[in-house]
């Protein structure tokens, strides 16, 4: 006797579903894309805003202690609403799990690994895109450090090849201790960092788009403004080694926007709110 067969033809469950789940996937993928094409072209041609900044399924948190520091050193987190405060903080864990931190002759502490993430943080915080592939550890000397690039002690040093922010804690925390002389290390070499990443994704990230786009506008604006030009130039407001050349300018710009935006505002308005639209920074204090 001829045992009826399993019925066989029926494909498994998984097999059926997968036509549903390849639709599902293509229309994520096409809404993606479409999202990025009018956020790009609303930026590009419209108004220089992302449509959202921040959005994350699950908020990393920090500890009692890690927000005391961060209170202590960054402004700018102070005086965020609470919803800000909690994206701010989730952004610095992020970093913080990700970056590698390197002391060279000096342990690296829970201090430093906050200091500087927040750093990065907070010069990206109008922008969604904030983890910058330029940078994937951090080197901590004590002091100047002698460098291999060009033979000569420096306090900081951004190396694209190696992806490496090389800094002097001592520098470091001069930079924040002192924050209204417009010096900041740390600030300084992110800039130069987030400057080199965003050339290399502008054409896909809006926030590089912003960034590039408004500060190309701002030495546009200069060039054609000589009396402005020469008014920036020999008030000193903005140190001689800020006219090096565009990057340093950029960096050092960007230092004093941070570190004295008051001043700054009632200097020069027009290049002010040129740095604030730069940065995207809608922030109390700016
Ligand atoms: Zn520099």
């Amino acid at each position: 006797m001829i045992q009826q067969a399993a019925n066989t033809s029926e494909p498994p469950f998984i097999v059926e579903l997968i036509p549903s789940l390849l639709f599902v996937l293509v229309t994520v993928f096409i809404v993606y894309k479409l999202f990025g094409f009018f956020e790009m072209a609303y930026v590009e041609y419209i108004k220089k805003r992302l449509f959202y900044n921040h959005f994350y399924f699950k908020k990393k948190t920090l500890n009692k202690e890690q927000r005391f520091i961060l209170s202590k050193y960054i402004k700018l987190y102070n005086g965020l609403s609470l919803d800000h405060k909690v994206y701010f903080e989730h952004r610095v864990a992020t970093i913080m799990n990700t970056m590698e931190f390197i002391g060279k002759g000096i342990e690296v502490s829970e201090t430093m690994k906050l200091i500087t993430s927040a750093t990065l943080v907070k010069l990206t915080f109008g922008f969604r895109d904030y983890q910058i592939s330029s940078v994937e550890r951090i080197l901590i000397y004590p002091e100047e450090f002698y460098s291999q690039t060009n033979k000569t002690y420096h306090k900081g040093e951004f190396n694209p090849a190696y992806r490496a922010l090389v800094m002097s804690w001592k520098d470091v925390l001069y930079g924040y201790e002192i924050d209204d002389d417009n010096l900041n290390l740390a600030i300084h070499e992110f800039i130069h960092a987030i400057h080199f990443y965003y050339m290399s994704v502008r054409r896909k990230s809006t926030s590089a788009a912003i960034f590039l786009d408004s500060f190309q506008e701002l030495v546009t604006y200069l060039d054609a403004n000589a009396v402005l030009k020469t008014n920036l130039v020999s008030s000193g407001y903005l140190r001689d080694y800020a006219y090096t050349n565009q990057f340093e300018f950029l960096s050092v710009i960007v230092e004093t926007f941070i570190e004295t935006p008051i001043e700054f505002k009632s200097k020069f308005p027009k290049l002010y709110s040129k740095v604030k639209l730069m940065l995207n920074y809608n922030f109390n204090g700016y």
